[in-house]
């Protein structure tokens, strides 16, 4: 007879490891499965982690966690082929507690963060692949996974596997992505010394910067490049929706090249040294792309059930809250002894009352408004560094004049109609 747990955890990465903690906190005989030598060792981000959802799981996690730097400033550049428009905030308050976020490295800290969950009572297996869910009457039992006598039985198995889940496609709770649900990132780690970084980003130790890149970073396409400073080293990564790069015929691998050398980035790597090259999906289709999250005896967290806010690059906060909610769920559910999807639902409910799924609907329209219509990204972004140059451009002409010669050149390419009906679609889309 295989052994059974309360709860079978697929996936350590923020999603499973957050739900793992919560269950083991509250006493649950916990499994938590990794295919990974070690959780983080698969694991690809750009590197933001928000404090406030991992603050709900340990409090003042700072004082231990392997964090690179606490974020001081956030840059957005909308750039063109030799130019950036910039805009950001900068502020000290994030560099003291409690902070607001932090870059970190996945192989590290997804390491540590799983360690908690064991100091908590779970048990975590490595290099383990969960092949697929057993099902008995209609309900999950438990999970066969590729070792021998790989059955292990559970009341609840929690696929917190990312964002392909072949075991939610298993289960038939999503199918496969279409190109405009899923954008491919790939990027960049590269070492660059603390001194260089700090010189370069204007920042000082224990200090970090974030830049967000539109525009000619993806060559005019749906999607967005970033630059994140770590202590000693950078991540720079690129990514635009499937649907977009084989309608560009774009190859991520030179798109990132581009950015690399691209004017406005290249003095900020030099003598750089490429650590390591990654790439990775990220679910982007958003809250009409969100499937079932709760079956009997079976939850689905994280980018497994495509939670991640692309507007504002926020994905593992939502994985891990939705795995302390699941965790919740799952609680409640030992308490009744009852693990049938209208009990599970409970998870459901309390997604749909999280800031999760609010945020998702606000931007419900967004990405299919954005892929739609190319020319937010094709022709404003441009014209909007254009329209920069030509205002700061000290020639002696009158700033009223410079303001006519800018709106008359928009309008003359577009139509005044047409710019006031992109503005309202536009605001409609993100409002
Ligand atoms: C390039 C890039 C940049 C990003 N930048 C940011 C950012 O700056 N900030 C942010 O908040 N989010 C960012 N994200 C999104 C963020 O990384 C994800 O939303 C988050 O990692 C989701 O966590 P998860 O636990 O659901 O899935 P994952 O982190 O993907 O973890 C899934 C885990 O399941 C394991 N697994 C999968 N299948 C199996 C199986 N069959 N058996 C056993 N184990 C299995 C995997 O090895 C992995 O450890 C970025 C994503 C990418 C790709």
């Amino acid at each position: 007879m295989p052994e059974k747990f309360d709860v079978i955890v697929v996936g350590a990465g923020p999603a499973g490891t957050a739900c793992a903690l919560t269950c083991a906190r509250a006493g649950l005989d916990v499994l938590l499965i990794e295919r990974g030598e070690y959780p983080g060792s698969k694991n690809v981000m750009g590197g933001v982690l928000y404090r406030k959802q991992m603050e709900d799981l340990i409090p003042e996690f700072w004082k231990e966690a392997p964090l690179e730097r606490p974020v001081i400033e956030q840059r957005f550049w909308v750039m063109d082929k030799e130019s950036v428009a910039s805009f950001g905030y900068k502020g000290l308050e994030w560099g003291v507690e409690p902070y607001n976020n932090f870059t970190v490295l996945r192989a590290k800290f997804d390491q540590w963060f799983a360690g908690k969950a064991v100091e908590a009572g779970a048990l975590l297996i490595n290099e383990t692949v969960v092949t697929e869910c057993l099902v008995e009457n209609g309900k999950v039992i438990g999970v066969r996974t590729d070792r021998p006598n790989g059955e292990v039985l559970a009341d609840v198995v929690v696929l917190a596997d990312g964002v392909n889940s072949l075991l939610s496609k298993q289960l038939g709770f999503h199918k496969e992505f279409r190109p405009d649900e899923v954008a491919l990132t790939v990027m960049e780690v590269i070492n660059l010394s603390k001194d260089k970084i700090n010189e370069r980003f204007n920042l000082e130790d224990n200090q970090g910067c974030t830049i967000e890149i539109f525009g000619d970073s993806t060559k005019g396409n749906l999607g967005t490049a970033f630059l994140y400073t770590n202590k000693d080293s950078l991540n720079i990564g690129v990514g635009t929706t499937l649907s977009s790069m084989i309608k560009a015929k774009l190859k991520p691998y030179e798109l990132l090249d581009y950015l690399k050398n691209h004017p406005m980035v290249k003095p900020l790597l030099a003598g750089g040294e490429s650590a390591e090259y990654l790439a990775h999906l990220i679910p982007e289709g958003g809250y009409h792309s969100v499937p079932r999250v709760a079956g009997n005896g079976v939850v689905v967290v994280g980018d497994a059930a495509q939670l991640v806010n692309a507007i504002h690059r926020e994905g593992s906060n939502m994985a891990m809250h939705s795995g302390l909610l699941a965790g919740e769920s799952i609680i409640e559910a030992k308490n009744r002894g009852n693990f049938s999807e209208s009990t599970l639902n409970i998870y459901r409910d309390k997604l749909h009352d999280s800031f999760i799924i609010k945020d998702l609907e606000k931007y419900k329209d967004a990405a299919h408004t954005f892929e739609s219509y190319p020319q937010y990204f094709k022709e404003y972004l441009p014209m909007m560094n254009q329209a920069m140059s030509t205002f700061f451009t000290v020639d002696g002409t009158p700033k009223r004049e410079k303001q006519k010669q800018i709106i008359k050149s928009v309008t003359a390419e577009k139509g005044r109609l047409r710019v006031l009906q992109d503005i309202y679609r536009a605001w409609k889309a993100v409002k």
